[in-house]
């Protein structure tokens, strides 16, 4: 089966899961995204600090599945933040991943220290208007940055990628997401890996619906509605990752995961991250 798809704020619709490339080298991800669009994904998340835009280009290439069924998202490096550096940068990205539009084109930090997102992000309204991005966003925003971005642009962001898992929740960034319309999607869903897919409750809550740890933590973001873009190279991860789709999670095991929630950042903290 099929992932669903959440209408973002301008009416384009994007897969509720897709699959994530990060720390997969050039050379493994034609492989493994390969694999994951045979095991049914049609959403890619990949970024150019990643240096993988070209091995999952080629991948997307050789699918034979239609430029329309897929849904691409990259994302414009610390370095490259700067009206002129992000018209350039996306030009090499689009050039790497062999497209010619992106679904989706994110801001990866807003470096609040240094003052550039907003100017980085009239570059991407520029992209949008030229058709080249079919949707623009940001990710590691806090509430306060997309207050600042929202008061001194014109188009809301679609989306804002952040770390989120049942162990960081995120509460204050859903709400502020709601209020603007703007999507949530959540990195290192799984948490890495790490630790929460052993967790006592998140192992019970999976035994009781026949599922995997990890299944049931997918399935917790889903019904919540994140987007989420887990990671594999593992293909049998990758098709348990989306076999999602035929169980449901309920009002108890919604509480217990609920319960979960801790604060524990896996990676920086978006106030400081950048200088
Ligand atoms: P994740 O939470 O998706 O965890 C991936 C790891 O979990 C794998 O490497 C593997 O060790 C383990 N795993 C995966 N499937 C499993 C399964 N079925 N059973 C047991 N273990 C399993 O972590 P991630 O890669 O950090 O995040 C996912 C994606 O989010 C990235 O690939 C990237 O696309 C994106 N991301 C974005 C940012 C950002 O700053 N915007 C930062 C980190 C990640």
């Amino acid at each position: 089966s099929k992932a669903p798809s959440l209408t973002l704020n301008n009416g384009v619709e994007m897969p509720q899961l897709g699959f994530g490339v990060w720390q997969v080298p050039d050379d493994e991800a034609t492989a493994a995204v390969s694999t994951a669009l045979e095991a049914g994904y049609r959403s890619i998340d990949t970024a150019a600090i990643y240096g993988n835009e070209e091995g999952t280009g080629r991948a997307l290439a050789s699918s034979g599945i239609p430029r329309a069924d897929l849904f691409v998202t990259t994302k414009l490096w610390n370095d490259k933040q700067g009206y002129d550096s992000t018209l350039r940068a996306f030009d090499e990205s689009l050039g790497k991943l062999g497209l010619d539009y992106v679904d989706l084109y994110l801001i990866h930090w807003p470096l609040p220290a240094k003052g550039t997102f907003v100017d980085t992000y009239k570059a991407m309204e520029k992209i949008l208007a030229d058709g080249r991005a079919k949707s623009i966003g940001v990710s590691n925003f806090l509430p306060e940055h997309l207050e600042t971005l929202i008061a001194e642009t014109s188009v809301v962001p679609v989306i804002n990628q952040i770390e989120l898992h049942p162990q960081l929740q995120q509460a204050d960034s859903r709400t502020c997401h709601a209020q603007h319309s703007i999507a949530t999607e959540a990195w290192s869903p799984l948490g890495q890996g790490k630790g929460l897919l052993e967790v006592p409750t998140v192992v019970a809550v999976a035994r009781k619906h026949g599922k995997t740890p990890a299944q049931a933590v997918l399935r917790w973001h889903l019904q919540l509605g994140n987007v989420v873009i887990p990671k594999s190279v593992t293909p049998s991860r990758i098709a348990e990752n989306y076999d999602v789709f035929d169980f449901e999670l309920d009002a108890d095991d919604m509480a217990a995961f609920a319960a979960l929630d801790e604060g524990k950042r896996l990676g920086p903290d978006p106030a400081v991250f950048g200088g």
